[in-house]
């Protein structure tokens, strides 16, 4: 049995019936595919949850090969970030760690003192895990992390760069520091021209259904899963019953094996009676929530110049509602196929603890976002058409010590034979990392027939 029926449930569920096995998928709400979705903006189906995924991990990759699906790439367009009063070329880096000084002095995206001291790398000792932003800070600068590294860690975790940590984030950066200057070896990180991301024909919300279809596997959904015990004895437990449905009317099922590919909180309220200790490590990984908001406009009233990029990121220090804007008509060829008359971007709003940057009716996240865009792009016209999709708690904030917290939650759930977990808490946000850890989940179970 697998619960939870984002993009890691669907690959475990997928993975354990390629054994052979029986398996019942259960998800909470009516729709399958969690952060994966496919909503109608002006009549054109576009994501409004994940968009892309790293092309330069395989996972991602591999899976699409695997169901037939057809990969596509961004357009060439470039990203752009909004600093100093004006929207400028992002300069390549490693998650905001420059990689080519004169591309980022010609960017503008610092002041000149601040690219005086990032040019100036400090060395410091790192050993333990620390924050990126701590890490970045103290050999580079401030203006660094405010500009560079916040903008892009608040893109991929909506989380703050002082919080979040360099070993479970970004573990070359880790690295790099362990082995001498951050700033000498990015000089010598070669610029590829293998793209980045990818997404498949009709965007990443049609994944879900392409693993379904392909899946061999039973689904329930709109079946919250709401406690789940051990038959047999606490230390040698003989199998799993989870309780499901409205507290009104409860069912128990049993399975021999059971994935949790849910969020931290509800496998820690799953995991409270099986597992206390997991339970406990899980409790308190803090996750963050945003709104993504799309908008339709006609194509005749979008100048041509916003063609040119994909889009931009916003640094906090920057004070402004949303923190990115995804011009989705110019960096995906498929989405502007779909009405060469109509172009639909997306805005995103909410980083980890703030809360109340979303605490707005759908029409007043529409309302900063065209303020924000025509304040940033120049984008004057009104959309024919809105969308809000908000996210709630998202997105899980790996603290600095995730990695360890992570080891622990695994021992103990080790010592619960039939019993795995994956899902975007453990082993990386993304959708690649997720799949990974559901191929880990059942390799975890299937190891052993
Ligand atoms: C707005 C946004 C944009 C993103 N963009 C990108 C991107 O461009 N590229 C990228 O790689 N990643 C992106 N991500 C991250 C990525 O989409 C997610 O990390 C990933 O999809 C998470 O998959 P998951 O299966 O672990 O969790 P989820 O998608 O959260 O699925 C978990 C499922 O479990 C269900 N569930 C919860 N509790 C229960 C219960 N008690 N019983 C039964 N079911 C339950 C939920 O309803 C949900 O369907 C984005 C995330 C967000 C929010």
């Amino acid at each position: 049995m697998v619960v939870g029926g984002g993009i890691a449930g669907l690959v475990a569920a997928r993975g354990l019936a390629a054994t052979g096995r029986d398996v019942l998928l259960l998800e909470a709400s009516p729709l399958l595919g969690g952060k994966l979705r496919t909503a109608e903006v002006a009549g054109l189906p576009v994501d409004v949850g994940a968009e892309a995924m790293l092309a330069r991990r395989p996972e991602g990759l591999d899976l699409a090969a695997e169901l037939g699906a057809e990969v596509l790439h961004p357009t060439p367009a470039t990203s752009g970030v909004w600093s100093r009063g004006a929207l400028r070329a992002l300069p390549r880096s490693l998650m905001g760690v420059p990689l080519d000084l004169d591309q980022l002095a010609a960017s503008g995206v610092l002041s000149p003192d601040g690219l005086a001291r990032a040019t100036a790398e400090t060395a410091t000792e790192v050993t333990d895990d620390v924050s990126v932003g701590e890490l970045v800070a103290a050999r580079l600068g401030d203006e660094v992390v405010e500009r560079l590294v916040e903008p892009l860690l608040g893109g991929v975790y909506a989380g703050h760069a002082r919080r979040i940590s360099a070993a479970a984030a970004v573990p070359q950066l880790l690295a790099m520091a362990r082995r001498g200057s951050l700033l000498e070896q990015a000089a010598t990180v070669p610029v590829s021209t293998a793209p980045v991301f990818a997404t498949l024909a009709g965007g990443m919300g049609t994944l879900p259904g392409l693993v379904r279809d392909a899946g061999g596997f039973d689904v329930r959904t709109s079946a919250t899963v709401r406690a789940l015990r051990h038959l047999g004895s606490a230390g040698s437990p003989s199998g799993w019953a989870v309780t499901v449905g409205p507290t009104t009317h409860p069912e128990t099922i049993e399975a021999t094996e059971v994935v949790l590919a849910t969020p931290s909180a509800p496998t820690a309220r799953l995991l409270a009676e099986v597992s206390p200790e997991a339970a406990a490590d899980l409790a308190v990984i803090e996750s963050a929530s945003v709104a993504v908001v799309s908008l339709a406009f006609r194509a005749q009233d979008v100048p041509d110049a916003l063609f040119e990029r994909s889009g931009f990121l916003v640094p906090p220090v920057e004070q402004r509602a949303i923190k990115a804007a995804t011009f989705s008509f110019a960096k995906w060829a498929w989405v502007r196929d779909l009405d060469p008359d109509v172009v639909v971007l997306r805005t995103s709003l909410g980083r980890h603890r703030e809360e109340a940057t979303l605490q707005a009716a759908d029409e007043g996240l529409v309302r900063v976002s065209l303020a924000d865009l025509t304040a940033m792009s120049g984008l004057t016209a009104r959309p024919v058409d809105t969308h809000v999709q908000r996210w709630g708690g998202a997105l899980p904030q790996y603290a600095v010590g995730h990695l360890d917290r992570v080891a622990r939650v695994r021992a103990s759930i080790a010592r619960l034979p039939g019993l795995a977990l994956c899902g975007a808490a453990y082993d990386g946000v993304g959708v690649p990392a997720v799949i990974g850890s559901a191929r880990r989940a059942v390799a975890s179970l299937t190891q052993a027939d």
